[in-house]
């Protein structure tokens, strides 16, 4: 009997942001050691790098852009991803169907950003089998889907009562209804229904999540009974397959300035690729930091003016204490052991990133999951201090001294490691991210 060719190729199509593409190609690398041949297929706007490209040893597909990213702006970000799904549908399936023509039919799986639904319409259409990938967390995911059944207006009006505020979740303690994320993501209605899409699992046979049991088990099981298909939660990505995925060109010149700094001094502040400040706040930090006496190594991203708009004499106190560069290689700062502290915006990656390292965490959430994030780390993780209310210096001062020099400090580094040692045990062999990516193998071969 002739033995039927195994199907080895993954498609797959991520969303298009920092945060985003880096866990979807750390898979695409994870998945690649194991032997399957991977297929990248992105849009126009923020396209991994050449570089990047040539040395991650796949394949790459550019599907032709009609909504331009300028949109944005004009629509808010929800809008903006809800058209951009609609406009991509049809020139991904062209995609596929080309794929299929010109390689044969060897595709085992198409796994897609959880925010690329448009994806799950080729998938149908040629049957082939795909999975949704979350490259935030279980419990973000769990927001949407409660969200997803709330109405708009009756949410609002119930949400003036402060017991509705302060009831908990799905049972999912500390999670009160006043922490669901809906700030910062424009008008509730076409939230609530972008969050439809996110949660509509469709064809899919399972939901891959960058996160791990030992940080959100119990968000994770109660995803597992509510979407009825396999959830594997196999990160963090990052231990398990580094890739190369940087959007923007990494300044190395900090390296050497964090080897002359003593061990654990350092206060390192990053707000990811998305996060804008007001000059008005740079100030504040800018002087809190200075006041601070700790060493600190800011990023200040090339979008991003406030470096320009320093007064001088601060531009002055900054570079006696600090170190800035427009992008850092945030991996390698945070294991660096002159690193104290992380002052963050608590994006999932970097949250992930901190806690693999040991790094306790100030965290100021602008939006969204970060929010959530931010929850974890200071009530649940106890790993880090969350600013409240308007950014003063005063009080950048004492989040600093509390992280860096107090007692306090001390605790949460502490149990920051003590969750770093769990993390990586959760992708050596033998533990629950493992076993999952382990699972999640065993399913696309079996395709
Ligand atoms: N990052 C980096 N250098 C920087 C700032 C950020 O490499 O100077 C990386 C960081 O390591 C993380 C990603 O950018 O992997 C940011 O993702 P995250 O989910 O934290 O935030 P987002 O950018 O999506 O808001």
């Amino acid at each position: 009997m002739e033995k039927r060719e195994a199907k080895r190729r993954i498609v797959l199509v991520s969303a298009p942001a920092q945060g985003h593409v880096t866990p979807m190609m750390q898979l695409g690398k994870a998945l690649n050691l194991k032997g399957f041949l991977i297929t990248v297929v992105q849009g126009e706007i923020n396209q991994v790098s050449s570089s990047a490209q040539q040395s991650s040893g796949f394949q790459y597909i550019t599907i032709p852009e009609s909504v331009p990213e300028s949109e944005v702006m004009r629509l808010g970000l929800v809008k903006f991803l809800m058209k951009l799904n609609n406009a991509r549908e049809a020139s991904f399936k062209d995609c596929i169907g080309r794929l299929l023509l010109q390689q044969g039919n060897d595709i085992a799986c198409i796994i897609y950003d959880e925010i690329t639904y448009f994806c799950a319409a080729a998938a149908k259409d040629f049957n082939l089998p795909s999975i949704i990938f979350s490259t935030t967390t279980a419990t973000h995911r769990v927001c949407c889907t409660v969200l997803s059944k709330l109405n708009a207006k009756k949410f609002l009006m119930d949400m003036q009562d402060p017991l509705v505020q302060d009831k908990v979740v799905e049972n999912l303690h500390p999670f009160r209804y006043k922490d669901v994320p809906i700030s910062g993501m424009g008008p509730l209605e076409p939230y609530i229904e972008f969050c439809r899409e996110i949660v509509n699992k469709r064809t899919a046979s399972a939901v891959i999540i960058n996160t791990a049991s030992c940080l959100e088990n119990s968000s994770l099981s109660w995803l597992q009974q509510e979407l009825g298909i396999p959830v594997y939660p196999l990160g963090p990505l990052h231990i398990t397959a580094s890739a190369k995925s940087s959007l923007l060109e990494e300044d190395k010149s900090c390296i050497e300035w964090l080897d002359k700094q003593k061990p654990k001094s350092v206060i390192y502040i990053s707000f990811g690729s998305l996060a804008q400040m007001e000059t008005k706040e740079v100030l504040e930090m800018a002087r809190g930091l200075c006041d601070s006496n700790q060493p600190f190594l800011w990023v200040a991203r090339p979008d991003s003016e406030w470096i320009e708009s320093l007064p001088e004499e601060v531009s002055k106190m900054v570079s006696k204490r600090g170190y800035i560069v427009k992008w850092a290689p945030q991996k390698e700062v945070l294991a660096h052991p002159a690193l104290g502290g992380f002052w963050s915006h608590c994006g999932w990656n970097s949250t992930l990133e901190s806690i693999v390292e040991g790094v306790p965490m100030i965290c100021t959430p602008s939006s969204g999951e970060q929010k959530l994030n931010a929850k974890y780390i200071e009530s649940v993780w106890r790993i880090g201090i969350k600013m409240e209310g308007e950014m003063e210096r005063g009080g950048v001062e004492r989040a600093v001294k509390r992280l860096i020099v107090d007692e306090e400090g001390a605790g949460m580094r502490e149990r920051a490691h003590v969750l770093k040692e769990k993390l990586k045990a959760s992708v050596r062999s033998g533990g629950s991210s493992h076993k999952a990516f382990d699972d999640l193998v065993k399913y696309l071969k079996a395709e």
